[in-house]
């Protein structure tokens, strides 16, 4: 099944709008919705786990509360799936691992609380690489998801199911969280807007952690509109999460018809070259030309030491995950495998909760980690990122965002790059720096290649310039060619009776 881009969905931001209004029923959405997850998940897969009826059940509140006159917020009656690796009260959260296989969170994440307050209808949990290690969510214990755009090759990863989610029109929003690219790799591969906001922006209460001074939660919309508006609704101090900023969140909804003038891009040399597909630097050079058209100054730039970002990153993320996994001993959470000692059940328990590629971070990490390396290893990476983000620093100081490819590539085959971890891992090039510095970055469609499938360009900003970065991400929306991506900016289209 290969997209052809004739059919579009409705948005968030036309969803809430319509709900709020009392023009559509939150009902009536969720069951455009639950009808085209019923048509296609069986070939998709991007789901762990749904629950129709608590939906259903959710959405019939909102429909009350409404007619009653209640404001019930700015995600009125808007479906939203949720990477299954961010805990949902009573809800089985397993990270796509037999770990945790059956665990049920005791609470909701943050970001799933003020999901909820907001008025946002909770459709599912979707599939991931397991523990988010991964660029194809092939890595999952429960089986790949499928790229709705082209179901012979991978959604990219590790929040694919999310990204499938969206793309297939099972709802308009979904959550990921974003290690090295796992927000924006699969949304330039499914057509999307993915964002990975500034590094404490958003709260990481009750997201598993993988490498903990790295991860991030975002949004994955058809829109840029419809990621600003989530972003609004999931940022801000979280008193629960240690390493939350505590200014105030940017209102990023408040800013998207700011425009270009004036504005300086950077286009980053060093990822305009080698390793990236013709037809991807094409498209980000187009992108380039669109903000020059609406009043931008782009220029070419230097970060002389992002080549080593994913040296440093796969030290730094292995290290962050051995030492994170340690809780997984067969005693706390999930999965034992009983053995005649704690030892030995110990052992026998990780050996079977855990996939090859979780194993093969574990021994990265605590490699890097042991007694005699530590500082060999883990030390020289950490002062890698100190340097990089000096690069980044650098930049910044005569352009205000940069613009690069998201990736080298559009969506791979299935089960081309499986066997070879290196290759899956170049895929992260021009996303994982912005975790290592910790500043925020997006993918925004920009253009197809020549089989039809979605470019996504990449958006990079200074800590806390989400405003500006969103400015530029509508322009380049505003400007993108025809197909790019499925939802409507703005308005609700008029498919399916509107839905
Ligand atoms: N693909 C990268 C990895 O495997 C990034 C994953 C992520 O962002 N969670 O580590």
């Amino acid at each position: 099944m290969t997209h052809d881009g004739a059919t579009t969905y409705p948005t968030a931001t036309a969803i809430a709008e319509a709900v709020a209004g009392g023009t559509l029923s939150a009902s009536a959405v969720l069951d455009a919705h639950l009808a085209r997850t019923a048509a296609s998940e069986g070939t998709i897969h991007a789901f762990n786990h749904t629950d129709d009826d608590a939906a259903r059940q959710r959405a019939n509140e909102i429909d009350a509360r409404v007619s009653a006159g209640e404001d019930v917020g700015p995600l009125a009656g808007v479906p939203i799936v949720i990477k299954d690796n961010i805990c949902t009260k009573g809800v089985p959260t397993t990270c796509s691992s037999r770990m945790l296989d059956g665990w049920i969170p005791p609470y909701d994440a943050t970001v799933v609380r003020k999901l909820a307050a907001a008025g946002a209808v909770t459709v599912g949990k979707a599939n991931m690489d397991e523990f988010a290690m991964g660029s194809s969510t092939e890595n999952s214990a429960f089986g790949p998801t499928l790229n709705p755009r082209d179901t012979t090759r991978v959604p990219g990863g590790s929040s694919g199911g999310s990204a499938a989610s969206v793309a297939a029109g099972f709802a308009p929003v979904a959550l990921g969280s974003d290690t090295g690219g796992s927000i924006r790799q699969p949304a330039a591969f499914c057509g999307l807007v993915g964002v990975k906001p500034t590094y404490g922006l958003v709260s990481r209460l009750g997201l598993i952690a993988f490498g903990s001074s790295l991860d991030q939660i975002g949004p994955l919309t058809h829109t840029v509109a419809d990621a600003a508006l989530v972003l609004d609704v999931i940022s801000g101090h979280d008193s629960g999460d240690s390493t939350s900023l505590p200014t105030p969140a940017p209102r990023v909804s408040a800013h998207l018809d700011d425009g270009v003038a004036g504005l300086r891009v950077g286009l980053v040399r060093e990822l305009m070259g080698d390793g990236i597909a013709p037809e991807v630097l094409a498209s980000v050079n187009q992108a380039a030309e669109a903000l020059v058209a609406a009043g931008a100054i782009v220029e070419e730039v230097s970060l002389p030491t992002i080549d080593y970002s994913l040296s440093a990153y796969y030290i730094i993320a292995p290290a962050e995950a051995s030492s994170n996994l340690s809780r997984y001993d067969g005693v706390r959470y999930g999965l034992r495998v009983d053995a005649p000692t704690t030892g030995e059940m110990m052992e026998r328990t990780r050996t079977q909760g855990f996939g090859d590629e979780v194993k093969r971070r574990i021994m990265l990490g605590t490699y890097a980690l042991s007694a005699g390396y530590y500082d060999a290893f883990y030390g020289t990476a950490q002062r890698v990122r100190a340097v990089i983000r000096g690069d980044f620093d650098a930049v910044y100081n005569n352009v205000d965002v940069l613009l690069t490819p998201t990736t080298p590539t559009t969506a791979f085959k299935l089960a081309e790059k499986v066997s070879d971890p290196m290759a899956m891992y170049m895929n992260d090039i021009c996303t994982i720096a912005s975790n290592l510095v910790g500043q925020p970055s997006m993918s925004v469609p920009f253009g197809l290649d020549s089989d039809g499938l979605p470019i996504g360009v990449q958006l990079m900003a200074p800590t806390l310039g989400e405003t500006t970065m969103f400015a530029a991400a509508a322009v380049l929306e505003a400007a993108q060619p025809l197909g790019s991506q499925l939802g409507s900016p703005r308005t609700l289209v008029a498919n399916e009776g509107g839905l």
